[in-house]
Parts: structure tokens; C-alpha cells; sequence
């Protein structure tokens, strides 16, 4: 359910598995969509990813009735953070303007990324078919504002074709999203202390510094990343260990691996929540679950 909108702004996913659906019963509780959040302020709708869990999203938002300016940012464009747009009911509504931002270091445009998505070999329906105003943007600028938000971007290297980390600040709050990047390739022990390395390292820091909340890929935990190196995904370890360090004041983990099932991810929440939660600096630590909101 999307609250009442108010002053607040309320974050609210519905996808949060990582890399493919994973429908069934051992994953009904943290969900099996593919990332969406969506951020609502008063009226401005802003869209993290257009994973399956969009779907649901768009059902929610035409139940609304109400004349939509949506503003979809892109982390990138691998299956799992596009493949629900074709499904996502506003965007068959005339009454939608839908705005897509994505980086602007594609090979190719955005738009025609998304345009072979809906290729008949792929979906039956053609993007011309939606009748929504699509308005597809590669980021240009250092910010962008959003009515009363203000989006800074950055690009993230550390995973394969790379991504794009969003910092939206409203209502004189931080909410960052930081998905698909290998953060232990700059911050594990091991990591390589070049110059290159420390820049984005320094880079990371300032971005999720002091975020009253970063929704962050943890997809692994610290023994199966051994084995999933250059995959492009984080160590639970290491960035509770990194948002810690910055003063993230709520980090919600994301991105759950298509192997983790609910009774693992409860075990994982009981293993390390409470070291943060009992700190002197305390940092509320859960694993985001579809269907949860929060207001920040
Ligand atoms: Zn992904
Ligand atoms: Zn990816």
C-alpha cells in the first residue's frame, strides 16, 4: 500500500532479489521481483529500476486515477532492472508522462536499448504501442532536480558494464541507492591500493556519507564471494562495515542472491543486525522486503 502522500517521503520496494525472479514459497516473505523502489513526496513519483517488481507498482499507481508524471531513474540496463517496463500498466495510459534517465557512457542510446527489449523477437507488443510520453534522458548534468528533489548520480565501475548509484535528496534527507557494484574490490583488505582505487574509494564515501537511508547490493555473503569474484556484486561484510564507517543512519540490503531463502536471510538479519543496532552509533540494519515501506 502507498501511504497518503505528506511532507514525508515514503520509500517503498517492490522488488529486491537480484539477478532473476525467484518466485515460491522459500522466498514469499523477502519477495522474488527484481529491484524497484519506488519514492513518493507529496506528488512527485520517483522510480529506482524498472525490475519486475514494477509490475506491481503499475497496478497500484492505476488504482490511483490519477494523472502521473513518473520519473524512472535507471541504475542500468541488465535484465533484471528492465525486463518489467514492458508490463508496467502506466505506461499504456495516455494519461502518463514517463521520464527515464540513464547514464550517458551507453555504447548505445538508452532509448534504443529499451526499443530492443519490446523487439518482436522478444515481446509481443511494440514500443510504439505505449501510449504514455515517454521521455527517455541520459544524464547530462551533475544534478538533476525533480520538483522538490534533487538527484545527484554517479558512475560506479566495479561491475561488469557498470551502473549508476543515485543520491535523492528531499525533505532535507539523504536516501541513497547503490546497487550492482563490488564494493570489496575497493574496500576488501585485499583490494588494490592504486591511486585509481582510492579516488573511487573516496568517491563512494562522500556519496552515502551521513544517508538517513542507502539501499545497497549485498549480495553475497563474505565466504560465497570468494567465488564470485568480478561478478560485480558486494559482500554483506563489507558494506556494513563501509556504510557503518560513513554514518549511514539505516541501510537497507538489497539485491538478495536468487539462492537465499527467507529462513537464510532471517539468520543473516540475527547474525548482524544487533552489532549495530547496540553500537554507540547505532545503524538500524534490515533486509529490504517487497511490500515494506518507510517513511523518512
Ligand atoms: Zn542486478
Ligand atoms: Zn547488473
Amino acid at each position: 500500500m502507498i501511504s497518503k502522500p505528506s511532507a514525508r517521503a515514503y520509500v517503498t520496494f517492490w522488488g529486491t532479489r537480484g539477478s532473476i525472479p525467484t518466485p515460491g514459497n522459500s522466498t514469499e516473505k523477502y519477495g522474488g521481483n527484481t529491484p524497484c523502489v519506488h519514492i513518493q513526496h507529496e506528488d512527485t513519483d520517483i522510480i529506482l529500476d524498472a525490475g519486475t517488481g514494477i509490475r506491481n507498482l503499475g497496478l497500484e499507481l492505476m488504482q490511483q486515477k490519477r494523472k502521473m508524471d513518473l520519473h524512472l531513474l535507471l541504475s542500468h540496463t541488465h535484465w533484471d532492472h528492465i525486463q518489467g517496463l514492458p508490463f508496467f500498466v502506466p505506461a499504456y495510459s495516455k494519461e502518463t508522462n514517463i521520464y527515464i534517465y540513464g547514464s550517458p557512457q551507453k555504447e548505445s542510446f538508452l532509448e534504443g536499448i529499451l526499443q530492443r527489449q519490446m523487439d518482436v523477437n522478444y515481446f509481443p507488443v511494440d514500443m510504439n504501442a505505449l501510449q504514455a510520453k515517454l521521455i527517455i534522458k541520459e544524464i547530462e548534468f551533475e544534478a538533476l532536480t525533480i520538483d522538490a528533489a534533487t538527484v545527484q548520480w554517479q558512475e560506479q565501475v566495479c561491475h561488469p558494464g557498470g551502473s549508476v548509484r543515485y543520491r535523492i535528496e528531499i525533505n532535507g534527507k539523504k536516501i541513497v541507492y547503490a546497487t550492482d557494484v563490488e564494493l570489496d574490490k575497493l574496500f576488501s583488505p585485499s583490494a588494490d591500493s592504486s591511486d585509481d582505487n582510492k579516488k573511487l574509494k573516496d568517491e563512494y564515501n562522500d556519496f552515502i556519507k551521513d544517508a538517513d537511508l542507502l539501499i545497497a547490493d549485498a549480495q553475497y555473503t563474505q565466504e560465497e564471494y570468494i567465488a564470485k569474484q568480478n561478478w560485480g556484486h558486494s559482500s554483506i561484510e563489507t558494506v556494513l562495515k563501509v556504510a557503518h564507517k560513513q554514518g549511514v543512519k539505516q541501510l537497507a540490503l538489497f539485491h538478495h542472491d536468487p539462492q537465499r531463502s527467507d529462513t537464510m536471510i532471517d539468520k543473516l538479519w540475527k547474525k548482524h543486525s544487533p552489532h549495530y543496532a547496540l553500537h554507540d552509533r547505532p545503524m538500524n540494519t534490515f533486509w529490504a522486503r517487497e511490500g515494506m515501506t518507510l517513511a523518512i
